[in-house]
């Protein structure tokens, strides 16, 4: 069911998700879908405990350690649901139904649906919890087969939203009041659902709730739709930098452009994208290099005397969700080549792949497996240091946000991975695998991709179409490749950074050639970075190459020989001490001995010092 009562404005997207594109795609993402599947989807017990948060109504006393837990359900119900609609599969979808039919029953005598009392609502961690069960419904209306099922939740959310709107704004309670987190920042994400719940229902009073949120400028101290929109300092300068919570705000606000057309929020959501892509992002594609926070991660992410946590898993994700958003509203490859980077290196290296367990002493609790890692080390660190998101549950067990959020991850990349335009398709993403869609006109089309992207560069992609047509078919070319060239039947063309745009007479049976020349590349850290003359990561395509202390010391100088354009040679091989690894390069130092270095999603991946490892390399010892 599409959330179409209240159309959106035209032409406001450059690139659009369709629902006629269909993919099953091989390579790394069929791995992180089983995965997600079987450590995540498929524990019914675990949908079943979340529910009950909203039965026991316990987040709003006692500790910190139990107050959003409201936000679990929500949050993997999303991003399960953006799974589903790409895999479609019944058993899978049974779950989930079933989950939100047992939440459905949760709703109290007031229609409300929230973790907190009556006495202790909307404090904390309230409103967010209450957006993300409504997120979580919207979401899964998307794959929903029962209509009945669909008015049931829209008639639940009426309730739940009603019962905000009547006790908070104007001349009632100040939204920005109902939480001490950040200002109120968090409670006003719940722009997002209001305004999608405006589009579904057509009911005025949900958009003028939007508005009043929008009128609040998400934060007591300052607007930061104004100063988004006057562009005249950094995210990493407002006064509150929460990075998760704010991008979740500009998510909201980027809805309400979409059904109100107003061209000063279209300017201020993209220039807080494009702040991020300038200033805010790691070599492997997260924000965040103190705490959870924007704090110009691009000049940061190489300092070494920080010993807090760094690169939430939360923010990659809603990073790749706004990113893979703003691709759509300004067609920018830009976006596409950022979500790249996040998903094959800070995205697949937080899976748990190795089952590694956790437990927090401090918290005296069972030792317990999550999916997902919730901080990714950039210089010389393991993994697993912290739950991020912690919450316990009256069985003793505990969750975390992190691992809730992750399935949403994968959840976008067939999303983008191929969309339409206004002359014919982009495409965006390149693995192994078959795309069915259709042309502009609606012939049938198929793409068949065959390739060992994202480790090797050469793409070949076979057309079949019901009947020749002229239309256009963009490729991207990604930014980290400067000697691009396309190949269509004999003639051969070199292609920049961006899209190349193929216009042509397409035919059964054409073959394109991409090929994107993957060497070792050093990337050096930004102007003005801290140790900037210490560090260099090296990249290879999209793939950020990693020290694993399973084979080269991260705390060591590992400096490669390169040339003068910064590339250097490799040979892959074999690495018996991380058979999982991906990728694994043999590489020669400046000192004359050889060293392997392995992907970076492969790396860390015991949670233990024994596979501590960085992204940033010791070129010489810190001094
Ligand atoms: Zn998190």
């Amino acid at each position: 069911m599409k959330s179409n009562v209240i159309p959106e404005i035209k032409n406001a997207r450059a690139l659009e998700r369709s629902d006629d594109i269909r993919m099953k795609l091989e390579g790394t993402l069929a791995e992180a879908v089983r995965f997600i599947e079987r450590n995540q989807i498929c524990e019914v017990g675990l949908w079943r405990k979340f529910v009950e948060v909203f039965r026991m109504h316990g987040d709003g006393i006692g500790d910190v350690w139990v107050s959003w837990r409201s936000e679990y359900w929500g949050k993997m119900m999303r991003g399960a649901s953006m799974v589903l609609q790409y895999t479609n599969d019944n058993g899978m979808y049974k779950i989930l139904e079933e989950s939100v039919r047992d939440m459905l029953t949760a709703e109290d005598e007031h229609g409300r649906i929230s973790g907190y009392s009556v006495e202790q609502e909307f404090t904390r961690w309230d409103l967010w919890g209450r957006k993300y069960v409504m997120l979580g419904m919207m979401y899964f209306m998307e794959i929903c087969r029962d209509e009945e099922l669909n008015h049931a939740m829209i008639a639940s959310m009426r309730r739940q939203a009603d019962y905000i709107i009547d006790r908070i704004g104007p001349g009632k309670l100040d939204i920005r009041t109902c939480s001490k987190n950040w200002e109120g920042m968090n409670s006003c994400s719940i722009l997002e659902p209001m305004v999608r719940l405006y589009r579904l229902t057509g009911e005025q009073r949900y958009l003028d709730f939007a508005e009043y949120i929008i009128s609040t400028g998400f934060i007591q101290s300052a607007n930061l739709i104004e100063l988004a929109y006057a562009d005249e300092v950094a995210p990493h300068d407002y006064p509150v930098v929460k990075a998760y919570e704010m991008m979740s705000c500009f998510e909201g606000l980027l809805q309400y452009y979409y059904v109100t057309g107003i061209e000063k929020y279209r300017t201020a959501v993209l220039n807080f994208g494009h702040r991020i892509l300038d200033g805010e992002l790691s070599v492997i594609g997260c924000s965040g290099c103190t705490h959870e926070l924007f704090d110009h991660t691009a000049v940061r992410q190489t300092q070494t005397d920080y010993k807090g946590i760094v690169q939430e898993t939360c923010v990659t994700v809603t990073w790749m969700k706004f990113a893979a958003a703003l691709l759509e509203l300004s067609g920018e490859a830009a976006f596409a080549d950022r979500i790249e980077q996040s998903y094959y290196n800070a995205y697949l290296g937080s899976f748990n792949t190795q089952r590694a367990l956790f437990s927090d002493k401090k918290m005296n609790d069972v030792p317990q497996v999550l999916p997902f890692d919730s901080y990714s080390p950039l210089v010389a660190d393991r993994r697993g240091r912290k739950v991020g998101g912690y919450n316990y549950f009256p069985d003793h067990t505990f969750y975390g946000c992190c691992a809730c959020i992750g399935a949403a991850g994968a959840g976008v990349i067939p999303q983008i991975a191929l969309m339409r335009s206004a002359q014919g398709l982009t495409l965006n993403y390149y693995e192994q695998g078959v795309i069915h869609t259709t042309t502009p006109t609606g012939k049938a089309l198929t793409l068949t991709m065959d390739t060992a992207y994202p480790y090797d560069g050469k793409v070949r992609i076979a057309l079949e179409t019901e009947a020749d047509e002229l239309f256009t078919l963009a490729l991207r070319v990604p930014a980290w490749c400067q000697k691009a060239t396309v190949t269509v039947g004999s003639s051969t063309q070199e292609a920049a950074p961006g899209y190349v745009q193929l216009s042509q007479k397409w035919q059964n049976g054409d073959v394109i050639l991409l090929d994107l020349p993957m060497r070792v590349t050093r990337v050096l850290p930004p102007e003005g970075a801290v140790n900037a003359d210490v560090f260099a990561a090296y990249q290879h395509g999209p793939i950020v190459l990693a020290a694993d202390k399973r084979v080269a010391d991260p705390d060591s100088v590992l400096a490669l020989q390169c040339d003068e354009q910064g590339t250097a040679d490799s040979r892959a091989v074999y690495c018996p001490e991380i058979r999982e690894a991906h990728l694994c390069l043999e590489v020669a130092l400046e000192n004359g001995e050889k060293a392997r270095l392995i992907d970076y999603a492969s790396a860390g991946k015991t949670w233990t010092e024994e596979s501590r490892c960085a992204a940033w390399l010791y070129q010489k010892p810190l001094a």
